[in-house]
């Protein structure tokens, strides 16, 4: 169980790189083998395309070394899953007890040592050793006989493309090791009367791995109560050497105080947050009682720090967003929390205006946010401090997770960002402006009927690869909007998924 709450350097993670053999060519080509995979695991190791430790291991011949193997990889602390490659011929039966049992994600890396035939000097003792053409079959077709997700990554191993797919790959397997045994606070509860944030916690736990609880919004004020003025005042000057503070916010301010206030809040938050071992939360501004103001500041920076988040009791953002930001750790850009809440519907740019009362990740800000204090207008506590922001142009996704009941759904939609051209003197959030595919009615309408909710994680960083590729790792069902889809199609994509899940049985 991991149970850090900050993200750090992926390379506390490590990923297996095994292969597969048999006897039958005798100890010169298992030489050869085993020196080939060594020369590829650490050109892995040692890339910087691949952010985590690549760990060459013995190459497998036998059922027991497999099932051995794969048994150690199950409990081996930070492994995070295994590369296996199928360098020469290895019959798959011998697989079987050890795939069974494999708990830790899979690629399939269909690659070979060399790249080019050479055709001059080419002879039977080259092709006995390199063989993956057909030693990847074998292996491909266990893998689907026994109905086991994976990727497969296909092509030569010094190729960008090929690392680029398996640097997907394992950052997403680091999100699913970081979800084990991770911990959302449901603070305060739901939103009252919201369906889409609600759902099945236990299937959660079960499915993904992280469990989800409630707390009073005591547990959170009795932290805030413990913060010293020291700290309030190291934090405000924080706020001040990494923003634009407003006027009415700066020392003397005539609303100073409500800057202290979300100083407090935060420290209190965040050691709420640290005390419980918690890598995400959620809060509703319908519960927050011995709170002054709504958190915005304060999720908006503890976001940034890498804690999952949703606002009106809405966990399954909170751990989807964290799991993005595992994904995108030590990426340039950003990821966030996200509501789609307003339409242009010119018909020369149709788009979104994406943005949420006060909770948008400062990670996707261009520029240096500005922090101002406004009324919220719903909630009836005092006005809330927040970082105001634009985010900017370039593609992105927007990812929902959604219980439909008898499973969880991964619904992406592929978005473009583009510049915000007016200045917006009067909306005093972060907010982000978005074309989505293939194009806004088309996606809005695909979204809608695939019961997408209106919280997603927003990222610029991570891309439908990764989801499909965490979607394949807790085998999820997984609806993509993108370029190609068609209303008609995608309807019947939805009733073939249900059909797909009753056939399942899941749950
Ligand atoms: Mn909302």
């Amino acid at each position: 169980m991991n149970r850090k709450t900050m993200l750090t350097d992926l390379k506390q993670y490590e990923v297996w790189f095994v292969t597969g053999s048999q006897h039958l060519y005798g100890e010169e080509t298992l030489k050869q083998v085993a020196e080939h995979s060594k020369e590829i695991a650490v050109a892995f190791d040692a890339s910087e395309a691949i952010p985590v430790r690549v760990v060459f291991k013995p190459v497998l011949t036998t059922p027991d070394s497999i099932y051995n193997l794969c048994m150690k990889a199950n409990t081996a602390e930070n492994c995070v899953g295994l590369i296996a490659w199928m360098h020469t011929f290895s019959p798959a039966k011998m697989w079987i007890a050890g795939l069974k049992n494999l708990q830790k994600p899979m690629c399939h890396l269909h690659t070979q040592y060399n790249r080019d035939i050479p055709w001059s000097t080419i002879d039977m003792d080259f092709m006995n050793l390199n063989q993956s053409a057909h030693g990847g079959r074998e292996f491909g077709f266990i893998n689907t006989r026994m109905r086991l997700n994976r990727k497969v990554v296909v092509g030569h191993w010094q190729e960008p493309e090929v690392k680029e797919k398996i640097n997907i790959w394992v950052r997403v397997a680091c999100a699913k090791y970081d979800m084990q045994g991770m911990k959302i606070a449901r603070i305060g509860d739901n939103m009252r009367q919201v369906a889409v944030t609600e759902g099945d916690k236990v299937s959660a736990e079960i499915k993904f791995g992280y469990s989800v609880n409630g707390y009073g919004l005591g547990d959170v004020v009795s932290f805030v109560n413990q913060v010293t003025d020291a700290d309030m005042e190291n934090l405000m000057q924080e706020y001040n050497d990494l923003y634009a503070l407003a006027d009415s916010l700066k020392a003397g301010g005539a609303q100073r105080s409500s800057l202290e206030e979300a100083a407090r809040i935060e420290l209190g938050l965040r050691a709420f947050l640290e005390d419980g071992g918690f890598k995400g939360y959620t809060d509703t501004f319908e519960n927050l009682y011995g709170l002054r103001q709504l958190p915005g500041i304060a999720s908006q920076r503890l976001m940034a720090d890498g804690y999952g988040f949703g606002a009106e009791g809405d966990w399954k953002t909170a751990a989807l967003v964290r799991a993005m930001k595992v994904m995108a750790t030590g990426m340039d850009a950003g990821t966030s929390f996200m509501e789609d809440y307003t339409y242009h519907f010119n018909p020369s740019n149709n788009s979104v205006l994406g943005s949420h009362m006060l909770e948008i990740c400062p990670t996707i800000a261009e520029g240096k946010p500005s922090c101002e204090v406004h009324p919220l207008g719903i909630g009836g506590k005092e006005d809330p401090v927040r970082l105001v922001f634009n985010s900017p142009a370039g593609d992105a996704i927007n990812a929902s997770i959604i219980d439909m009941g008898n499973r969880f759904r991964l619904l992406v939609n592929e978005v473009k960002a583009v510049e915000v051209e007016e200045p917006l003197p009067n909306l005093p959030v972060a907010r982000v402006l978005w074309q989505p595919l293939p194009d806004l009615k088309t996606a809005a309408a695909a979204w809608i009927l695939a019961g997408g909710a209106h919280h997603t994680g927003y990222s610029q960083a991570v891309n439908t690869e990764f989801m499909e590729d965490f979607a394949d790792m807790f085998d999820v069902e997984m609806v993509v909007i993108d370029e190609e889809t068609k209303i008609r199609d995608f309807k019947n994509e939805l009733k073939y998924g249900d059909l797909y899940y009753q056939l399942r049985k899941e749950f």
